[in-house]
């Protein structure tokens, strides 16, 4: 299970809770999203600047800050301030808590994109060298590598897990097209294209953590351009990318958003909080299985390592409207045990059975 916690913050509690749940119904790994544009919530003792200035925002509500391009973020102290982050003691403490009941705890610190808080606080590393101007780390600068290995030589201390994820998704890369710093290592690395400028960016932070003993894992645009030598892929864009992934002997997690995404509505939207666009009902999610292709099935049971549900929360913002998002779907994606099973044997009336 992933669960969103920049868009919306949930205490440490409400996420032993969640631990508690997913060992219950028998689920390993737990992904955290700690980082993206709506708060950085991790602290960094080499970069006190990330939490004292970017895991605060000037107001709750996601889609108002968001989509109506206020997207400022504030001190803790400031009238209206909303946000939170993890102290480094919390983030020991869920580990260890969940290590217990057999959960590895995966972190998730997002690059090259889905990174505008950072730049709140730190904005020499954005191509322009200003904040509010791009989402993305500067490849072209030296300096941005310096930094993203010192946040994640303090990840590596905290979290023991053998994969690290950095994102990878959605960069935007527009700034790279004209920055000079960009158009250079692009020249010097003999690079056609910002997807292989992303390939470089992604391959040199591998380096880093394979260096460390840790595995590089990333959403499926860390393919573009050349996917990284040892890196794993969760595959959310559709099965394609997981697929293509496998086949080439890389380790997949299957989680397309059509039947992985939480996010999106359960039900009849006008019966529902609101959600993002997209129907993903309890059925569906029950019905997916990701190695259906029987013909594939023998040679990707060895990189298809599981299946995830992802709870995004840009409309999540309470604990208790969490977990009506959560469950029961998040039972449906329990129910896979690595086999390849019979899709005949699937019907609502199954599904609701087993729940
Ligand atoms: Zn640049």
């Amino acid at each position: 299970m992933m669960l969103d916690c920049s868009r919306h913050f949930f205490t440490p509690q409400f996420i032993k809770k969640q631990i508690d749940a997913l060992a219950y119904f028998k689920l390993n790994r737990f992904h955290w999203h700690l980082t993206d544009g709506g708060g950085w919530r991790l602290e960094v003792k080499k970069y006190p600047k990330l939490i004292e200035e970017t895991a605060y925002r000037t107001q709750n509500d996601w889609t108002k800050w968001w989509r109506e391009h206020d997207r400022r973020y504030c001190h803790a102290s400031d009238s209206g301030a909303y946000g939170g982050y993890y102290t480094q003691e919390d983030v020991r403490d869920i580990v260890a808590y969940a290590a217990k009941q057999h959960i590895t705890v995966i972190p998730e610190i997002e690059m090259p994109g889905h990174s505008n808080e950072v730049f709140a606080a730190y904005p020499n590393l954005t191509c322009e060298g200003k904040a509010y101007t791009s989402p993305d780390f500067c490849p072209g600068n030296d300096s941005v590598f310096t930094f993203l290995e010192g946040v994640l030589t303090e990840v590596m201390q905290l979290f023991p897990s053998k994969y690290i994820h950095i994102g990878g998704d959605e960069a935007w890369q527009e700034k790279w097209k004209s920055c000079p710093k960009c158009q250079k290592r692009m020249k010097d690395e003999g690079l056609k294209d910002t997807h292989e400028l992303q390939a470089y960016f992604i391959m040199r932070i591998e380096k880093f953590l394979n260096a460390h003993g840790r595995k590089l894992l990333g959403w499926d645009e860390i393919m573009q351009g050349q996917l990284a030598p040892n890196a794993a892929v969760m595959s959310w864009t559709g099965e394609e990318a997981g697929l293509k992934a496998a086949k080439a002997g890389h380790h997949v997690v299957m989680t397309p958003g059509a039947y992985c995404y939480l996010d999106m509505y359960q039900d009849v939207p006008f019966t529902q909080p609101k959600a993002m666009g997209g129907y993903v009902p309890l059925e569906k999610v029950y019905s997916y299985e990701p190695i259906a292709n029987k013909e594939a099935a023998t040679m990707l049971e060895k990189y298809v390592d599981g299946v995830q549900g992802n709870l995004w929360t840009e409309e999540v913002p309470t604990p208790e409207h969490a977990e009506y998002m959560l469950y029961p779907r998040m039972l449906a994606i329990a129910r896979w045990d690595g086999h390849a099973i019979d899709q005949l044997t699937i019907t609502s009336e199954t599904a609701l059975f087993m729940l």
